[in-house]
């Protein structure tokens, strides 16, 4: 149905709890855009299937995804919410762009490299194909922004790049789709430990999950990696600092954060005084979410009416995608 409105897709994993890089890199741009544009936003069921989740858990991280979108305030009524296995038009879009990606491309991805190194064992072609499998999660519904963190910027551009082919080889189908975040640059939630960034499917007691108990996000931000505070007045912050002011950014009140980085460049920084702050203002920022979402988990039937009217709107968006595709690739036989 054409609203006028521009058209975004952004999709979660279901493979496990989800947490605040998930929040403040995705949903929470999900939430801004829900009046303005026309929604689409799923629960990334298929792509889970790369590492062989067991059935029951795959169901039980689906519904939770669905409940931990709601509850942090998407409105299911505004958005279409669905889960991308009840799509099929996905899978024929990616098969037609399978044959438009290179083996060559798809085996230079840095995320692939990851996943050869991490999981040498399980090198499944879905993995290999993950990008294609994306970019027709995106091009299905023909959209022109993509709220995603800063580690999906690559796969973005390979989505733009099966745009332009298909579009150069076939005629002009796909817009091409940009990531997008308000406030401008793509955000990245890194781990508390400051390894890497906060992931659903690695390191728990450095990530901050939506469905943390108080107890837990006090004792996971106290245990927060810092050093013996800053050496000199101005000294530049060390990562693992800058990463809690990070966080404090999202969570805590401005005058709060710009005591604390007065302080900072004072040399009377306590980062215990710190911490402390950040943890009782993250209480108080995840305790809703987590409340209504565990409330909202209980009500199977509910989830169930809004994921198949979701599917409903998103097929009714991708048949359109699909017949046009296969008229200009020329397998419209009827
Ligand atoms: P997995 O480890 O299973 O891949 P994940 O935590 O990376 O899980 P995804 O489902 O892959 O989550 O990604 C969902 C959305 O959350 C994407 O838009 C992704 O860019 C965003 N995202 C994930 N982690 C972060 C992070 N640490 N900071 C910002 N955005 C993030
Ligand atoms: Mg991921």
């Amino acid at each position: 149905m054409a609203t006028g409105k521009e058209i975004v897709v952004s999709g979660i994993r279901s493979t496990g709890f989800l947490h605040l890089g998930n929040y403040f890199g995705a949903i929470r741009n999900y939430i801004r855009m829900q009046e303005d544009y026309d929604c689409y936003f799923f629960v990334a069921d298929w792509h889970s299937l790369t590492t062989h989740p067991d059935p029951k858990d795959l169901r039980g991280n689906v519904f939770r995804v669905l409940a931990e979108n709601i509850a942090s305030g998407l409105d299911p009524e505004k958005v279409a919410l669905y889960a991308q296995s009840d799509v099929p038009e996905i899978a024929e879009l990616y098969l037609l762009l399978n044959m438009l990606a290179y083996k060559g491309e798809l085996e230079k991805v840095p995320t692939f490299k990851d996943k050869v190194r991490l999981q040498p064992q399980n090198v499944n072609a879905g993995l290999l194909t993950y990008p294609v499998l994306m970019s027709a999660d995106i091009l299905v519904h023909r959209a022109v922004k993509v709220p995603v963190g800063k580690d999906q910027e690559q796969h973005l551009e390979m989505a733009r790049n099966f745009a332009q082919r298909f579009n150069n080889r076939y005629g002009q189908l796909f817009p091409e789709p940009v990531a997008f975040n308000f406030g401008d640059n793509l955000i990245r939630i890194p781990s508390l430990d400051g390894t890497g960034k906060m992931s659903k499917s690695e390191n728990e007691m450095a990530t901050l999950y939506l469905a943390d108990t108080d107890e837990q996000i006090r004792k996971k931000i106290m245990k927060a990696k810092t050093d013996s505070g800053p050496l000199e007045p101005g000294a530049p912050m060390p990562e693992t600092i800058a990463n809690l002011f990070l966080l404090m950014q999202q969570v805590s009140a401005p005058a709060v954060i710009s005591d604390f980085e007065r302080a900072y460049q004072d040399q009377a920084i306590r980062y215990g005084d710190l911490k402390k702050q950040l943890a009782e203002d993250m209480v108080r920022f995840i305790a809703p979410i987590r409340e209504k979402a565990q409330e909202l988990q209980q009500d199977k039937p509910y989830l169930n009416r809004i994921m198949k009217a979701g599917a409903e709107k998103a097929r009714a968006s991708a048949a359109q995608t699909l017949q046009a595709a296969r008229k200009l690739i020329g397998i419209d036989y009827y």
